[in-house]
């Protein structure tokens, strides 16, 4: 199992020991002294300090400017401050690659067994090819040291499936990790690939480099202690996609059953790259969303033909080394919209049928979400109505379902008769650009009942506007733990979805 290691980039050492007690009782493994972090630092005097009373095991590291730190003293001071903290009783010290071979010889017969020294790569640029990472990795053991870290940038996820073939091969402990908001994989599952360590920042605004989760997220997003070899991995595809709750719902889920399998989040920029190199047993099913899911359905090797019609798959399960993709979403959003008008007593136009037989039904949006209610309230019996900023994808849609369309800049003129279902299925009014809706206020008043997929956050403006309004408000919440229930079931074969610990899951603040 990898270790958590928490970097303390405090400017003062009085600082660094604050954050040190923090990251224990935070329940990280072990703290890395960023010194360069410090606004003045004299070595023999604060690593005194700083290594005195050890709460927990310590890396020291220094890193100069040339090599993506703070430090700007020559690197004759810098090693000499190294070698100052094996001396105080450092765990492990982290020393530049293009400087290991010297200090390393420089130290020898210096340190007790247990102390370690890390030797760090970095490559600021890209991730190089896989036969490069090796030789990079070969190099950097040959110095002499007791832990090879490779540190590249990832452009794309797919860079991290390098990293990680790297980490299964290497003969000695090795930390591999890509920076970066592609390269977040490499931070959560080295456990999984042999990795050993990782570092967590103990708050947002925190971190050491670009990409690290905070350790809150580490333990309680991405259930880091439960991950080992033989996890099972399953992810949520999307661009933008880490404000998906699918990781705190998932895992939650997993845990309450004891089922090894760990839920991250992937930022995917070519779909069909992304799921050709992921194509081991390991990456065992995917959930899809925005902009992926109409794309998906020529990625997996078979679809169910409900999610063929609708063009859009959200749920894909691997077996025996197929993709199967499959559509949960329509379930989730039109049960979720039935019910609401159920409990409010609301009847369709045909007896003992669905509450939405007869409705005239709006939908805001063409994508994967919005076909999915398109198609979904058709075959309950509404009439629908779609309209999308790309016209011409509306009117397929339109078509498709035998409805109408009307271009977005006709919905406020819209009011063909009164009790009309609305549904936005467009990000607009999602998280980070809250306080927007496409529908305005004063025409709230012509709906029964507005949805909004969204649910972060989950009190859209158009929700808050529909619920002023008098019109009965579905969130996107609903939709979504009905959908994540139906993808648990595929994903495990059947077995019940943990509802309530998923609900609690998606309705905490995390
Ligand atoms: P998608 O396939 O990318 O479709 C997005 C749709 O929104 C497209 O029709 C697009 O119009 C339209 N759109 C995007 N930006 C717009 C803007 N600024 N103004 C007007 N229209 C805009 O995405 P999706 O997967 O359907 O997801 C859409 C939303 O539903 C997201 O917020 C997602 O989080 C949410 N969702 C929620 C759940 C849930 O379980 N609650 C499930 C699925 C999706 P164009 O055709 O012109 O590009």
């Amino acid at each position: 199992m990898a270790l958590l290691c928490v970097p303390l980039v405090g400017a003062s050492v009085d600082q660094m020991l604050q954050d040190r007690d923090k990251a224990k009782e935070g329940g990280a493994d072990l703290v890395e002294f960023r010194v360069d972090y410090l606004k003045s630092f004299q070595p023999r005097q604060d690593l005194g300090v700083l290594l005195r009373d050890k709460k927990l095991p310590a890396i020291v590291t220094y890193r100069p400017k040339w090599d993506g730190g703070y430090a700007e003293v020559d690197d004759q001071t810098r090693l000499d401050a190294l070698r100052a903290a094996i001396e105080l009783g450092a765990d492990y010290v982290d020393v530049e690659f293009k400087v290991a071979e010297d200090f390393i010889k420089s130290i020898s017969g210096k340190k007790s067994e247990k102390q370690k020294v890390i030797v760090s790569s970095h490559n600021f640029e890209h991730t190089p090819p896989v036969e490069e990472l090796t030789d990079i990795a070969a190099k950097v053991q040959a110095t002499g040291a007791d832990i090879v870290k490779v540190v590249t940038a990832a452009k794309d996820i797919t860079d991290v499936s390098r990293l990680f073939r790297v980490l299964a091969h290497c003969q000695v402990p090795i930390i591999g990790l890509a920076t970066g908001d592609r390269g977040v994989i490499s931070r959560v599952l080295p456990s999984k690939f042999g990795g050993y360590l990782t570092y967590a920042a103990l708050a947002a605004g925190k971190e050491s480099a670009d990409g690290q989760p905070t350790l809150k997220d580490m333990l309680n997003v991405y259930n880091f202690r439960q991950v080992g070899r033989e996890t099972q991995i399953f992810g949520i595809i999307g661009k933008p996609v880490y404000h998906s709750k699918g990781p705190v719902l998932y895992n939650k889920a997993f845990s309450s059953v004891g089922l090894d399998a760990v839920y991250v989040h992937y930022l995917v920029d070519d779909l069909p790259h992304f799921v050709d190199v992921y194509s081991t047993p390991d990456f065992a099913g995917f959930s899809c969303t925005i902009p992926h899911k109409e794309i998906m359905c020529e990625c997996c090797d078979e679809v169910d033909p409900v999610a063929k019609s609708i063009g859009a798959v959200n749920a894909i399960i691997r077996r025996n080394g197929k993709l199967y993709g499959y559509n949960t979403d329509y379930i989730g959003a039109i049960s979720a919209i039935e019910d609401a008008l159920r409990a409010a007593n609301i009847q369709g136009n045909v007896p003992g049928g669905s509450p939405l037989a007869g409705k005239l039904f709006l939908v805001m949006g063409a994508g994967g979400a919005g076909k999915s209610l398109a198609y979904g309230a058709k075959q309950k019996g509404a009439r629908i109505v779609v309209a999308n900023r790309t016209y011409e994808r509306a009117k397929q849609l339109a078509e498709a379902v035998g409805g109408q369309v009307i271009p977005l800049s006709e919905l406020e003129n819209f009011h063909p008769e009164d009790g009309m279902i609305l549904a936005n299925t467009t990000p607009v009014g999602m998280t980070p650009k809250t306080g927007v809706s496409l529908m305005p206020k004063h025409c709230m008043k012509r709906f029964t009942l507005v949805f909004d997929a969204i649910y972060t956050p989950i009190d859209t403006k158009l929700l808050v506007d529909a619920k002023d309004s008098g019109c009965i408000a579905v969130s996107g919440v609903e939709m979504f733990l009905r959908q994540a229930k139906g993808q648990y079931e595929l994903y495990t074969d059947g077995a019940p979805a943990p509802v309530e610990v998923m609900r609690e899951a998606v309705l905490s603040k995390k």
